[in-house]
This record gives structure tokens, C-alpha cells and sequence, in this order.
């Protein structure tokens, strides 16, 4: 476990430290004097990163923090008294961010930063500026929250870089550059990625007003006028990436089953018709649980639940990497499989069938077997709904040769 210092005198701030420590998944190691924090030394390699009161009994004006920063290890500041002059000192240092005890939300801010710091190395960011000095300072700034950066020196490179990273989360960019500005960049991205997809940010050291409305109308999603100050920087790079999260989450989940987690009608519909379009032919199954009624009368609700978890997950196994599985609603699933040969997917879907007919289905007190019926169909077709009324006609003719087979034609 990733071990984290806490530098505190009080001990009920200790205490709190302590519970989001650990709410974090991070081993807590508590200092309370600058002394204790000397003693430690030894270990500092090993923190992740440090929480370090402003003040201490033995060292009142912040001499902890610039020690523990010194030695490397990345730190939060608590304080609670904050005056400009103790603030501009702070954000002098390469500090993570500080937080006033003060605030009934810092505790909640705290967590969540020390959760955010443990996973922002998946999230990429893109700095484009044609001087290599601040380039390198917005990835220092960045590197500090682990972020993972990638850097680009002119507006043509950031657009060959986020072809290659299309995982890329968020651009921050600068808006005086040669050949292409900040301004044409936004525009150029927004051809290919959409404001929930891609954040930009458009930095400009101009003192023109219309400049923020400028880079917003091309596309941009945030503005930061030079020279900015580390918190706003921080902020706004916080939120925009928060942003484009949520909206992923909000994605994946209207795309996603809930119970299952396969992905549903409305995605399936979605994906597979375009490509169904752009095909010579398609090859596409129909599947049925068979007799499901019984189970869930015999059984109950939830025993029918784990009973669509379990065929769900043995369809990701046989067909989740290379095809498209879907629950299409109540105990129907369909999996679409491109062009294969009929027969070779018929074999494939026998498998499938075959594995699942001799499953002992762990219900809690007792195993059950189960078992599905299978149409499949190739077929040239415009419609993904023709299509699958074709499957589920062969799908029918499974259930009245006596079920648990797979039917083609
Ligand atoms: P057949 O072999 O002909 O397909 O018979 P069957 O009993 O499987 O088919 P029927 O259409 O009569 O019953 C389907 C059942 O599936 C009825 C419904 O309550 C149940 N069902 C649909 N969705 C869910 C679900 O999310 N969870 C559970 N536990 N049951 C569900
Ligand atoms: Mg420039
Ligand atoms: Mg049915
Ligand atoms: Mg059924």
C-alpha cells in the first residue's frame, strides 16, 4: 500500500487525516513537530505524498513544507490562517494545491484530490505552445497532479499528436503561435472531436477582451489570460476534465445494460447499423433463454438475475473481443459478427451453446442448469431490423425442434 505523511499538531485534524488516508487507500504515517517530520527522512522515497500543516509547534512559518518539498515529496497544504502574505508564499512552491481548514468542504476536497492524484496518470493532456519554456512549465505544473502530459511545439504537431491519442482528455493551448494560431487549432480539432470528447483551453498572454469570446465561438471549451495564478490554473484544468468525464459516464451508461453491463438495444441499433450498410453481407444471431420463466418461478427473481448475469459474461468471453454482443431486452441476446461464414459461426455459436448447456449456475443455496436456443442468418441486407427478424425466425424453429440448439438456413 502507498504510504502518505501526514504533518499535524492537532489531533482530531489528525484523526480526519487519518480516516481519508485510509477512505483513500493510502497507508497514513503521522508527524506532529517539524522534529518528527526530520526523524522521518529516511523514509520520504517511500511517500506518495505528503499533508502538511502550515504551522507547527516548532516551526511556525511554513518551514515544514519547504523541507518536505526539498526532499521530493509531492505536498497538499493545510492551513488555517491565510493571509495574502502566507497564500503567495505558498503558491511560490511547488505545491499539489493547498486547502483552508476553515472550509466545511475541505475535508470532502482533500479525499477526492488524494483519490484524483492516484489515477490521473490515465488521464492525457495535451500542452501546445511554440516556447519551450512554457511548455515545460505547464508539464511541470501538470506533472505535479500526475497527470500523463504530451507536449507539441506548433499547432500541425498537436493535430498529428491527438491522431495517434485520440484517448487524449483535454488541450490546453497557447494562442500566439506561428503558421497556426491557438484560434485555427480549436477549429481544426473541433473537425474531428466534440466538446464532450476533447477539452480545450485557450491560454493568451493579449489583453483583448474579445479574445475569450473568440476562442469560445472557435470551439474552445475554457480561456486563462497570462499570467494566470497556479489555482485558477488548477481549477480550470479540474473542471474542464471533469467535464468531459462526466459525460463519458453519461455515455457509457445509456449505452450500457444495467443488470448485465453488455451493451443494450440502442447502442447495438446504433453501431451495428452503419456498418451493416458499409457491408457486402452480415452474419448475425438471435438468442433466447430457454424455459426462463420456470427458473425465475422455481427460483425466484434474483436467481433469474444471476442466471442472465452468467450466460452475459460467457458471451463476453466467446464474443465480447472480436463481436458485437448485445442484451436486447428481458432473455433475448444478439450477437452480430460481421461477415463470418455461416458455418463457421454456427460451429462458433454451438460452442458457446454447448459450454453454457453444461454450466452448474451457482444460485446460492444450489446450482441450476440452463440453456438457450440459437437462430443464425447471413444475409445481404440494407436493415439491421430485417435482419433480425430473419434470426428470429430461425431462432423459433430452434425453440420448436425441442430448444437448447442452434438453427441456420
Ligand atoms: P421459451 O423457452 O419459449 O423462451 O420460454 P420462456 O419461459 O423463456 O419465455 P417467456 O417469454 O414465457 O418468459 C420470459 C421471462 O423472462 C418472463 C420474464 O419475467 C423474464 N424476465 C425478463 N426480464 C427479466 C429480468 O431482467 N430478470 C429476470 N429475473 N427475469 C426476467
Ligand atoms: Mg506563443
Ligand atoms: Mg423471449
Ligand atoms: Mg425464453
Amino acid at each position: 500500500m502507498k504510504k502518505i505523511l501526514i504533518v499535524e499538531d492537532s489531533l482530531p485534524i489528525i484523526a480526519l487525516h487519518k480516516s481519508i488516508a485510509i477512505k483513500a487507500g493510502l497507508d497514513p504515517v503521522v508527524a506532529t513537530t517539524f522534529a518528527e517530520v526530520k526523524q522521518l527522512s529516511s523514509q520520504f522515497d517511500d511517500f506518495f505524498c505528503a499533508v502538511i500543516d502550515y504551522s507547527l509547534p516548532d516551526a511556525q512559518n511554513g518551514e515544514a513544507i519547504d523541507y518536505v518539498l526539498s526532499k521530493n515529496v509531492p505536498g497538499i497544504v493545510m492551513t488555517g490562517m491565510l493571509d495574502d502574505k502566507i497564500r503567495e508564499h505558498i503558491l511560490k512552491l511547488p505545491v499539489i494545491d493547498y486547502i483552508t481548514k476553515e472550509s466545511k468542504q475541505a475535508f470532502q476536497y482533500l479525499l477526492a484530490l488524494v483519490i484524483k492524484l492516484q489515477t490521473n496518470h490515465h488521464i492525457k493532456i495535451l500542452v501546445v505552445d511554440d516556447s519551450g519554456i512554457t511548455r515545460n512549465y505547464l508539464k511541470q505544473l501538470l506533472t505535479r497532479h500526475n497527470f500523463t502530459v504530451l507536449l507539441a511545439d506548433s499547432g500541425l504537431s498537436a493535430l498529428a499528436t491527438l491522431k495517434e491519442n485520440p484517448d487524449i482528455k483535454l488541450v490546453v493551448t497557447d494562442k500566439e503561435m506561428p503558421n497556426m494560431d491557438g484560434i485555427e487549432l480549436c477549429n481544426e480539432i473541433r473537425a474531428n472531436f466534440t466538446k464532450e470528447e476533447v477539452g480545450i483551453i485557450g491560454i493568451s498572454g493579449n489583453a483583448s477582451q474579445s479574445l475569450t469570446a473568440k476562442f469560445i465561438k472557435n470551439g474552445a471549451n475554457d480561456f486563462l489570460r497570462k499570467p494566470f495564478c497556479l489555482e485558477e490554473f488548477y481549477c480550470r484544468v479540474v473542471q474542464n476534465i471533469e467535464y468531459v468525464q462526466s459525460i463519458d459516464i453519461i455515455r457509457k451508461q445509456a449505452n450500457t445494460d444495467y443488470l448485465t453491463g453488455l451493451a443494450n438495444r440502442r447502442y447495438f441499433f446504433d453501431t451495428v447499423q452503419p456498418i451493416i450498410q458499409s457491408q457486402q453481407s452480415a452474419t448475425i444471431a438471435m438468442m433466447d433463454i430457454d424455459n426462463f420463466k420456470v427458473i425465475n418461478d422455481t427460483y425466484g427473481h434474483d436467481a433469474g438475475d444471476i442466471v442472465l448475469k452468467t450466460i452475459s459474461e460467457l458471451l463476453k468471453q466467446h464474443f465480447g473481443q472480436d463481436y458485437i454482443v448485445a442484451r436486447l431486452g428481458g432473455e433475448e441476446f444478439s450477437v452480430f459478427l460481421s461477415e463470418m461464414d455461416l458455418t463457421d459461426a454456427a460451429e462458433k455459436l454451438e460452442r458457446f451453446r454447448s459450454e453454457l448447456a453444461n454450466k452448474n449456475i451457482d444460485i446460492g443455496e444450489r446450482t441450476i442448469n440452463c440453456t438457450v436456443s440459437i437462430g443464425v442468418c447471413k444475409d445481404k441486407r440494407e436493415r439491421l431490423d430485417g435482419l433480425l427478424i430473419h434470426a428470429d425466425q430461425l431462432l423459433y424453429k430452434a425453440k420448436e425442434q425441442g430448444k437448447n440448439k442452434v438453427v441456420y438456413d
